[in-house]
């Protein structure tokens, strides 16, 4: 492998400026790693190569004739397959969108190819972005780098196995639930889910509309902050994106943190915690103090009950989202249809794998009159509760802290059959998504079989910068971001 290629997007932009290196040949680089790796890791659905060499080229002609370049220019990145570039398969990893071709560019996608950033390909997700493990993909599991018999964690596995094993630089990923944390945490990266409204869905292939956020994934959270700066910003075709200026997240990353109040969340820190993952909060909570933080205890009531609420919201908001896939328009539709009930029925049947038919019927269900009311309008007033308890919170504490998962990665199978053991993985992202707040995962060390273990930080609604400030202290106060996987 090309060394530059463990670098971070911010060494690799200095080589790329001080002609250490072009960016046709990082970009090749990376391709060659892709296709090195590809079959152990599986983290690609398909590769743009032709889309992420013209922007490559564009970048070198700028450093020929000695012009400045755009933040993050000519840094290989992988978006996750629900994001639509021209003329690249959109996937969703579902075979119903097995053979469809993005006819537009995503917001992001169009941000990310003005700022000149090579898209190389599409990573492999949770098909339809439900899951946590990435197993539920049609095509193929992804696997953990640093543990191939393990799962990377879901959705964007992809996304966070292409990173954690320098195949590329960067990547987005979406979060409806935690699907950026969580394979953060379990790859050894940092995965970030921006406040709700600050990233444009635009493009995105909609989960559950009042819950999904694109956010970055990087090997710091220097890169990760550059990284949002690029994508972030209002958008005229999404109505729920945000009309703020954006931020120059990196600015802040180095501020003193003495006297910030670091909130530990006492109800994702006892029950059910791996006995490594505990000794890794306890130790983070100690580097805090270290760097001046103040810690206080928070408590939020309601967070056990933000699963629940989640599996009915997210399907309830899926089983509509996702009832445009009838066979008429878009991807998949059955050969042998004798009607026009047997064609919807037959390509549905045909098209969505089990989870997805799940939810759809879990969604469906509870959005169905005569339970709407015990079971949806009951869920939404709980979120309001679940959206009070950060409230209350951030009146204590200026950033929260817990583990992103109670547990590491875990052997690729060992929760496919038992959807109630994989939902509770998702137990310390979830209350993010519903109250909207900004939240990330950083590394905090290893468990005794050598796989990664994530620190979640939390921060109230658009204050990112003081989330980045809060992780990249944490971040280099030790080395766990040095380690890479050896693969
Ligand atoms: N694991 C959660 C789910 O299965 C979250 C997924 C996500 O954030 N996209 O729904």
């Amino acid at each position: 492998m090309n060394e530059l290629l463990k670098k971070s997007a911010t060494e690799q932009s200095k080589a790329l400026k001080n002609k250490e290196i072009s960016a046709v040949e990082l970009t090749n680089a990376a391709f060659e790693r892709i296709s090195e790796l590809d079959d152990k890791l599986g983290a690609f659905n398909s590769l743009t190569k032709e889309t992420a060499l013209k922007t490559a080229k564009e970048v070198d002609s700028k450093i020929a004739k000695g012009e400045d370049l755009p933040l993050l220019a000519g840094i290989p990145l992988a978006l996750k397959d629900n994001m639509n570039l021209i003329g690249s398969k959109t996937t969703a990893s579902s075979k119903i969108l097995e053979n469809f071709v993005s006819p537009f560019n995503a917001t992001i996608t169009e941000k990310l190819l003005n700022n000149l950033v090579p898209i190389v390909g599409k990573a492999n997700l949770d098909e339809f972005a439900m899951g946590s493990s990435n197993e539920n993909s049609a095509f193929r599991k992804v696997h953990n780098p640093w543990d191939l018999n393990k799962v990377p964690g879901g959705s964007s596995g992809g996304s966070a196995a292409s990173v954690a094993s320098c195949e590329v630089t960067l990547s987005l990923g979406s979060d409806t639930g935690g699907s950026i944390r969580l394979p953060a945490s379990f790859c050894g990266i940092v995965g970030m889910k921006p406040t709700y409204g600050r990233v444009s869905r635009y493009g995105l292939i909609a989960f559950a509309s009042s819950l999904d956020q694109i956010g970055p994934f990087a090997r710091t959270v220097e890169d990760a902050a550059n990284l949002l700066e690029v994508i972030a910003g209002h958008d005229p075709k999404d109505s729920t994106s945000l009309n703020l200026p954006v931020e120059h997240y990196s600015a802040n990353l180095d501020n003193d943190i003495t006297g910030l109040k670091v909130g530990v969340i006492k109800e994702l820190m006892s029950e059910g915690l791996a006995p490594d993952v505990q000794k890794a909060m306890e130790t983070a909570i100690d580097c805090y103090k270290k760097l001046g933080a103040e810690i206080v205890e928070i408590s939020l009531p309601n967070l056990k009950h933000s699963i629940g609420i989640y599996y009915i919201l997210a399907t309830a908001e899926c089983s509509s989202n996702l009832a445009r896939f009838d066979g008429v328009r878009y991807g998949y539709r059955t050969p042998d249809a004798k009607n026009l009930m047997e064609m919807y029925t037959k390509t549905r049947a045909e098209g969505f794998g089990p989870e997805v038919k799940r939810r759809i019927m879990l969604g469906t269900y509870a959005l169905s009159s005569g339970y709407y009311d015990a079971y949806y309008k009951k869920a939404q007033q709980m979120r309001a509760l679940v959206t009070q308890d950060f409230i209350e919170a951030f009146k204590k504490a200026d950033v929260l802290i817990s583990p992103t998962c109670p547990n590491t990665a875990f052997e690729l199978g060992a929760k496919s059959n038992d959807p109630l053991a994989m939902y509770l993985t998702d137990i310390a992202t979830i209350s993010a998504n519903l109250a909207g707040i900004p939240g990330l995962s950083v590394p905090a060390g290893f468990d005794k079989d050598g796989m990664p273990i994530g620190l979640q930080i939390l921060a109230p609604q658009l204050q990112e910068s003081k989330l980045f400030n809060a992780a990249h202290k944490f971040e280099r106060a030790n080395d766990f971001y040095t380690k890479l996987a050896d693969i």
